[in-house]
Order: structure tokens, then C-alpha cells, then sequence
């Protein structure tokens, strides 16, 4: 792995900071919000930069390691997201790259790449959620359509979705990993209802969905009947590669600084302590990460290190709020919707309280989401230590 900037990384470093600067050229980028959300989006578009971890031949921009390192770090350290285009980006599109016929290429690609159609997940069910593959929602084969009647929980924005990339059960003799079928679902189809699951913090974001006799044609099928766990595991590797929270971390820890260094905590030796050895560990998780990058750039699938970096990407983001929480003391009280609201004018306090420090006490949902922490330590030791 190597990464000494060379003179054509620091050019597109340049570039990188010059995108950043246009499309902010009146203001910071500001957190959660929505104008700024598109006005990112819409850049990367223009530029052809949305579609950053795709193939060349897919229409990704073919960044060395070392750039995708430039941009993961120059966007954290703005503010900005470093991927846009949700879970048909991130997690469906590199199913499609490996799985998908050419056809079904050809038809949700473009739609994903140009962030026109929203994808939700169906994978958790009630009583299949750790232990996945016990998944029930049946799909029947008749004709060239497979009928789905069942259940999805916790379904993120199936609220918003336009499609769903599904498991489901098309045989129960065998082994219970080989009878499911990845499926994708059109949203409107008729049988789906989608119920809300109101947070504890009061936000939609979690659905329940229901399925009575969907019918989805056969051509939606993503590879062979039955080999739909290979596929939904390959995708979870991938999913788990992009839960590492390191340019959330290094935001969080940026807005830690600065806080303490103004209000004094800094100087409390076993607070420097606490944040010096969290900084430590996010550095080794940055290069873990970056060594994943480059492994995956070179052509390998990530495999058990995508656990190990969601494992200590969670612990170390829950370890910032918590620090977090601790620099901004009172001002870390407003709950989200009141965070939300119109800035009190004249502001109150100094301008690093003023960040909605209770949101990011959502990230504590980040050791189950995507496979909770003890599912990723089985993992590893299965793959890693072959116990
Ligand atoms: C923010 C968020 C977003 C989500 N979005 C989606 C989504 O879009 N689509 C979707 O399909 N799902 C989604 N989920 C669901 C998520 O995948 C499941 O919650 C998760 O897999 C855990 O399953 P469960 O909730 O059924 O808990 P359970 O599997 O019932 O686990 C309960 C507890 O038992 C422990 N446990 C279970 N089995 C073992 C074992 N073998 N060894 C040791 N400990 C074990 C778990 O670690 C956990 O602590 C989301 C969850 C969250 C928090």
C-alpha cells in the first residue's frame, strides 16, 4: 500500500477542495440539511463524482486508493458526506456489478447512479434479525411470477422507497441458507402496506412491511432461486465496509476540540487522556480502513475485515458522543426535534454548542444496525481466528 501524495494526488487534492468551494462558496456546508444535501448531491452529479466507489466500467471515476483517501478526508473535514445516493449505491450497485444479468444492469443502474429511484432493505423479519437466515416471507413460484406473503422490520425508508431489495424463502427442506432468493420489489406493487415505526427520539425512519400476495416477476430475480444468502452476504460485507464512521469520527472529534480547547476541558488531564486515546485508536481504524480500500481497489471482495472495521468504527463513534456529550455539558440537553428548530436569535451560547450534539446519540444505534457488535465478533472468529 502505498501513500506518499504524489504530485498528481495533490493536483486532485486541489480539485477536490476546488468542488468543495464552489458548491459552498457562501457559506460552511451546514449539518442535516436538506438544501445543502442537494446542492452536494447535484455536484456530484455534474462532476461525475457520485458514483466514487463504483467500477470504471460502471461509470465510477477509477480513484486509486490514495484518492479515495483525499476525498473521504477532505469531505469529513467540510462536513459533506462522502458518498451520496443511499443503499442503491452503496449496498445494491456492487450485487448488480457481480450478480446481476446485463439487463438488470442496464435498468436500475442508470436510475441509481443518477439518484432518481430510492432502494430500502427487506432483510429483518421478526425472530430474523442476528440469525438471518431463518427468514420466513415466503415466495412462491407461479408462472413467471413469485407471489411474497410475509413480514420486514425495521425497514429504514421503505417509507420513501421506490423499491426494495428483498429475501425471501422459496425452500424449506434443505439447509435454511440455501432456499432464499434475492428478489427486487417495486414498491407500488399491490399487497405491500407500509406501517410506521416511531424512534424513541421521535423520528421516522424505521418501517414495518407487509407483503399479501406480491407478485413480482421472475426477471427480478437477482442470479439462481436459492442463492440468494451468497448474494445477501456479499452485500453485507459491503454494507459493513461502509459503517467504519471515520470521517463521522474525525468530524466529532474536530467538534470536540474545539469545544474543549474554548471551554476549558482540555486541560483536564483525564479528559486529554480519554480523547488522545480515542484520537489513537481512530487512527488505526483510518488505516485499517484505507488497507480495505486498497485491497477492495485492487480487485478483492472485503471479507471479515469489513466486521472488524464496523466493530471498531461503532465502538469509537459511540465513544465520541460520549465524549461529546461530556465537552458540551448543558448544551448537549435539547432533544432532536427542539435541536431542529429555529435557531434562537440571538443565539444562544458559543457556536460549538449550537451543534445538535444530542443527534449524534443515534449513532449508539450503530451496534446493531447492519448486524449487531457480537454477530461481527462471531463472524471474525469464524473467519479470522477459525474458532
Ligand atoms: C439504525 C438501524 C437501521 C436498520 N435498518 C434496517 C434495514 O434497513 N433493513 C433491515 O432489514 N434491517 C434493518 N435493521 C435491523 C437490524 O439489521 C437488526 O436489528 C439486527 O440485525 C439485529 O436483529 P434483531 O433486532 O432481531 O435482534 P436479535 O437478533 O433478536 O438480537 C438481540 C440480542 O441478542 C444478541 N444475539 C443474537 N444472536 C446472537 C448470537 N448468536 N451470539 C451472540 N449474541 C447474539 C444480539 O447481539 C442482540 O444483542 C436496522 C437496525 C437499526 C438499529
Amino acid at each position: 500500500m502505498d501513500l506518499d501524495f504524489t504530485p498528481t494526488d495533490l493536483a486532485f487534492r486541489d480539485e477536490v477542495r476546488a468542488l468543495i468551494a464552489q458548491t459552498f462558496p457562501d457559506h460552511a456546508p451546514r449539518e442535516q440539511n436538506a438544501d445543502d444535501e442537494a446542492r452536494w448531491r447535484d455536484a456530484l452529479l455534474a462532476r461525475g463524482w457520485a458514483a466514487n466507489k463504483w467500477p470504471v466500467q460502471f461509470g465510477g471515476p477509477g480513484w486509486s486508493a490514495t484518492q479515495a483517501f483525499i476525498w473521504e478526508r477532505e469531505t469529513s473535514r467540510a462536513g459533506l458526506p462522502p458518498q451520496v445516493g443511499g443503499m442503491g449505491m452503496g449496498m445494491l450497485a456492487p450485487i448488480l456489478f457481480g450478480y446481476g444479468s446485463p439487463q438488470q444492469q442496464a435498468r436500475f443502474l442508470p436510475d441509481i447512479l443518477a439518484d432518481k429511484v430510492r432502494w430500502c432493505q427487506g432483510y429483518s423479519e421478526p425472530g430474523a434479525g442476528s440469525d438471518l437466515a431463518s427468514l420466513r416471507t415466503a415466495a412462491e413460484l407461479e408462472g413467471d411470477h413469485y407471489v411474497i406473503t410475509g413480514e420486514k422490520v425495521w425497514t429504514s425508508g421503505a417509507h420513501q422507497a421506490d423499491w426494495m431489495f428483498c429475501l425471501t424463502r422459496t425452500a424449506t427442506e434443505a439447509k435454511k441458507q440455501a432456499g432464499i432468493t434475492f428478489l427486487l420489489v417495486d414498491m407500488r406493487t399491490p399487497g405491500i402496506e407500509v406501517s410506521p415505526i416511531i424512534s424513541l427520539d421521535g423520528r421516522h425512519s424505521f418501517n414495518r412491511v407487509t407483503f399479501d400476495g406480491v407478485r413480482v416477476p421472475v426477471e427480478n430475480r437477482i442470479g439462481e432461486e436459492g442463492q440468494g444468502w451468497t448474494y445477501a452476504k456479499g452485500l453485507l460485507t459491503h454494507e459493513r465496509t461502509g459503517q467504519a464512521y471515520v470521517s463521522l469520527s474525525l468530524n466529532l472529534l474536530a467538534g470536540i476540540r474545539a469545544a474543549a480547547t474554548d471551554n476549558g476541558l482540555i486541560r483536564e488531564p483525564g479528559f486529554a487522556r480519554r480523547l488522545m486515546e480515542t484520537e489513537i485508536e481512530l487512527k488505526a481504524l483510518e488505516m485499517t480502513e484505507l488497507r480495505t480500500l486498497w485491497e477492495v481497489a485492487a480487485g478483492d471482495a472485503p471479507g471479515a475485515q469489513s466486521s472488524m472495521l464496523k466493530l471498531k468504527g461503532t465502538e469509537i463513534v459511540q465513544r465520541m458522543t460520549e465524549l461529546y456529550v461530556e465537552t458540551a455539558g448543558d448544551y448537549a440537553a435539547p432533544w432532536f426535534p427542539q435541536a431542529a428548530g429555529p435557531a434562537p436569535s440571538p443565539p444562544l451560547g458559543p457556536a460549538w454548542a449550537r451543534r445538535e450534539v444530542a443527534r449524534y446519540y443515534e449513532g449508539r444505534a450503530a451496534s446493531i444496525a447492519g448486524g449487531t457488535d457480537e454477530v461481527q465478533r462471531n463472524i471474525m472468529a469464524k473467519a479470522v481466528l477459525r474458532v
